[in-house]
């Protein structure tokens, strides 16, 4: 049963609230430039909720329902909510179709991939790295973290720390992810052609490859992979795992790794978010969102609330889960997975 309201008098934001849903049925809308809000029936048992990115169409989100179905399959298996909050990314990042381990945006260089991941547990553990490279799994790396007396590896440190600890030195990329690369150049050069140009690039390029012929400006964004969980116990955990975006600087960071910015958990739910990284630190967007449901808000309003206090012109997506519900809230188009809930009978 799906319906459809406004919100707020005189605005123009559609908004698809999805009474009792399945992912699929969910799925079907997304509105480019409206914010679109999925929501579904109170439920107490284990769930999982991920998301491939804001901006991946919901034909591509079968990879995250794939991973949320493996989360859950954790949860069932005996594992903790963190566990299976990395299993379901661990599948995400293994997809080459979304940008985060193997589907890795290749950065303006045409060589460097640099990413970020991070994860965070109900009871407020926290561990992330920033811009490694060369491994294939950057969220398995943040498990490993935990075990430090640190928080946030970075850059070389973060990259050697991987291999140190086991993970086989690899360049994680693909046929996609310079296909993607190789679109991106395109997008840049047409660009060029038609005199955009909002920063200057190669007055400060700092990569250590030189500036490919031809490359000057393009804002593009980027995609995140992210899973929230709720195990059968109440506990709660999410995990993040990105490319970043394409276009930056080298040593770029976004929300990813940022406490409180890219996701939150806690005793009240879990948060996670993807879009322009940026701005979503500006906001302290995944805290604000699990301030606003342990204050009393359900995750599918406080998701909606967070999303209206975006800039519009800024992409975002937040997946949240609180105790008895979950939202899903994108200001552009955004599939997601959803494992737990049982379907219900005679729906799409
Ligand atoms: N938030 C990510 C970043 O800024 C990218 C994205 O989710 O689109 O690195």
């Amino acid at each position: 049963m799906h319906v459809l309201r406004r919100i707020g008098a005189g605005t123009t934001w559609l908004v698809l609230l999805v009474a009792i849903a399945t992912p699929l049925a969910a799925q079907e809308v997304g509105e480019a430039a409206r914010i679109v809000l999925h929501a579904g029936a109170p439920f107490d048992g284990p769930i999982v909720l991920t998301h491939p990115g804001v901006g991946t169409p919901p034909e591509r989100a079968d990879g995250a329902q794939r991973a949320a179905e493996a989360a859950l399959q954790a949860l069932r298996a005996g594992r903790s909510a963190l566990d299976a909050a990395v299993a379901g990314t661990v599948v995400m990042e293994d997809d080459p179709r979304y940008n985060a381990g193997t589907g890795a945006n290749i950065r303006l260089d045409g060589r460097t991939i640099q990413m970020d991941a991070a994860l965070m547990t109900g009871k407020g553990r926290f561990a992330a790295v920033a811009v490694i490279e060369r491994v294939r799994n950057p969220i398995r790396v943040v498990h490993k973290v935990l075990d430090t007396p640190h928080l946030l590896l970075a850059g070389e440190g973060a990259t050697r720390f991987a291999h140190r600890m086991g993970f086989a030195d690899v360049i994680p990329t693909c046929a996609e992810a310079e296909e993607k690369y190789r679109r991106r150049v395109a997008r840049v050069r047409e660009a060029l052609a038609q005199g955009a140009d909002e920063f200057d690039w190669p007055a400060h390029w700092n990569f250590p490859n030189p500036l490919p012929e031809t490359l000057r400006d393009l804002a593009e964004g980027g995609d995140t992979v992210g899973t929230v969980v709720r195990a059968a116990d109440g506990t709660f955990a999410a995990t993040l795992s990105t490319g970043g975006t394409s276009i930056t600087l080298h040593g770029r960071v976004g929300d990813v790794p940022i406490f409180g910015a890219g996701l939150y958990a806690g005793a009240h739910g879990a948060v996670a978010c993807t879009g322009h990284g940026e701005e979503i630190i500006r906001h302290a967007m995944a805290r604000q969102v699990y301030e606003r449901i342990a204050t009393g808000s359900a995750a599918a309003r406080a998701v909606r609330e967070a999303a209206e206090s975006f800039p519009s012109e800024s992409s975002l997506g937040v997946i949240a889960l609180d105790r008895h519900g979950w939202g899903v809230v994108a200001n552009r188009q955004m599939g997601y997975g959803l494992a737990g809930p049982a379907p219900v009978e005679g729906q799409e």
